[in-house]
């Protein structure tokens, strides 16, 4: 038996669960109980990424009993935070009430990719379906997300949130995290050189945090819309290059005194910003791909081979990255505030989604709260 309480759990809770595409209904679950290594999460929030989006409209990446998501009674949703109200066995890492931050992936702990920490590339994604599991789970991908009250999660996938910090701010942990595991994979020492990001979406914005944290200078970042590129400055950007108003390449060059620059993350997923970030960098630079393009992209692969250019591609956010930008959040080495700028009640979730996917009134991270249901 599960030990410990203090928190009323009840029998079932509210969810919702993907139908068909765009269709999003609410429902009766039952409340999950935690197994070994797990605990029992009351979600308090959880904040909607592009990814949700694509989901929730095409199906992929999530992969639901080996196939599409839709009408499975999947519930989707994964950059979420709350409060731990049951422990499962052998549980003695966090207590009834402890705040956490989720970790998406969780991954099966025996692939050779999960031994080496890159338990986001684990190779048993998806193998979870019919009476096989291999152990992998992730969020609102292969096992049931947030858009719900409560769920279980392994104990590895949790991180702690500081006391001082908000419920809303603490759902972008894992957000920083992504972009914390894109520097980590460029070098991780990135102290006293240069970083573009390209993108001011939510990683990218909180790549710009994360690199200046970790001592990158200058950090430049590009977008086309001047409000994002102001929360990019209060983020610690040291110049930001609209691209819609001037060539954005000898623009970063410009920014950085004339030459290449060291690093790039690039993180807006348009067609041409990988040829951009290409003529970006200077020769032997890393590049850090952390968006998904729409298509095929056409790229000049002699500049890359010429210029001894590294390229890179990450998934999520490995190797304990979640940690890592946790510690610089409660540290207070960047202030995540400015990348929240929406929040509704679970019951309002398909208007919350609605402001996501169409950017209503400067949206970038809208974020659920549970609540009024
Ligand atoms: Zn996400
Ligand atoms: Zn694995």
């Amino acid at each position: 038996m599960p030990h410990g309480s203090g928190f009323d759990i009840p029998e079932t809770m509210k969810a919702w669960v993907l139908g068909d595409p765009d269709e999003l209904k609410p429902v009766e679950k039952s409340v999950p109980s935690p197994g070994t290594a797990e605990v029992l999460i009351r979600i308090d929030a959880v904040a909607i990424c592009a990814t949700d989006l694509e989901i929730i409209s095409h199906g992929a990446p999530a992969l639901i009993d080996g196939g599409p998501p839709f009408n499975k009674n999947f519930t989707p949703g994964h950059e979420f935070m709350g409060t731990i109200v049951q422990l499962g066995p052998t549980v003695d890492e966090y207590a009834v009430g402890d705040r956490v931050a989720v970790e998406i992936h969780a991954g099966c702990g025996r692939c050779r990719r999960c031994r080496m920490g890159m338990y986001t590339s684990c190779l048993n994604y998806g193998a979870n379906f019919g009476d096989f599991s291999k152990g992998h789970r992730a969020n609102g991908y292969t096992t049931d997300g947030a858009f719900t009250q409560y769920a279980v999660n392994h104990v590895n996938t949790l991180v702690r949130v500081p006391d001082a910090m908000s419920d809303e701010v603490a759902t972008l942990i894992v957000t920083a995290g992504t972009a914390t595991y894109g520097l980590d994979v460029l070098g991780g020492l990135v102290a006293g050189d240069s970083l573009v990001v390209t993108g001011a979406g939510p990683i990218g914005l909180l790549g710009v945090a994360v690199g200046k944290a970790l001592g990158a200078e200058p950090v430049i970042l590009t977008d086309i819309v001047d409000e994002r590129l102001e929360i990019g400055v209060r983020l610690g950007a040291d110049h930001v290059i609209n691209a819609a108003r001037e060539p954005a390449v000898e623009a970063v060059r410009r920014a950085n005194g004339g030459h290449g620059v060291d690093f790039a993350l690039e993180c807006s997923g348009v067609p041409s910003a990988l040829d951009d970030v290409i003529a970006m960098v200077n020769r032997g630079a890393r590049i850090c791909l952390a968006a998904f393009a729409h298509g095929p992209v056409k790229v000049d692969i002699s500049q890359i081979v010429m210029n001894n250019t590294y390229l890179f591609g990450i998934r999520g956010e490995g190797k304990s990255a979640v940690r890592r930008a946790a510690a610089l959040m409660a540290q207070q080495k960047f202030d995540a505030t400015p990348v929240h700028t929406h929040t509704f009640p679970l019951s309002e979730l398909p208007e919350a989604l609605r402001h996501a996917r169409e950017k209503l009134d400067g949206a970038i991270k809208v974020v659920i709260r549970n609540q009024d249901w």
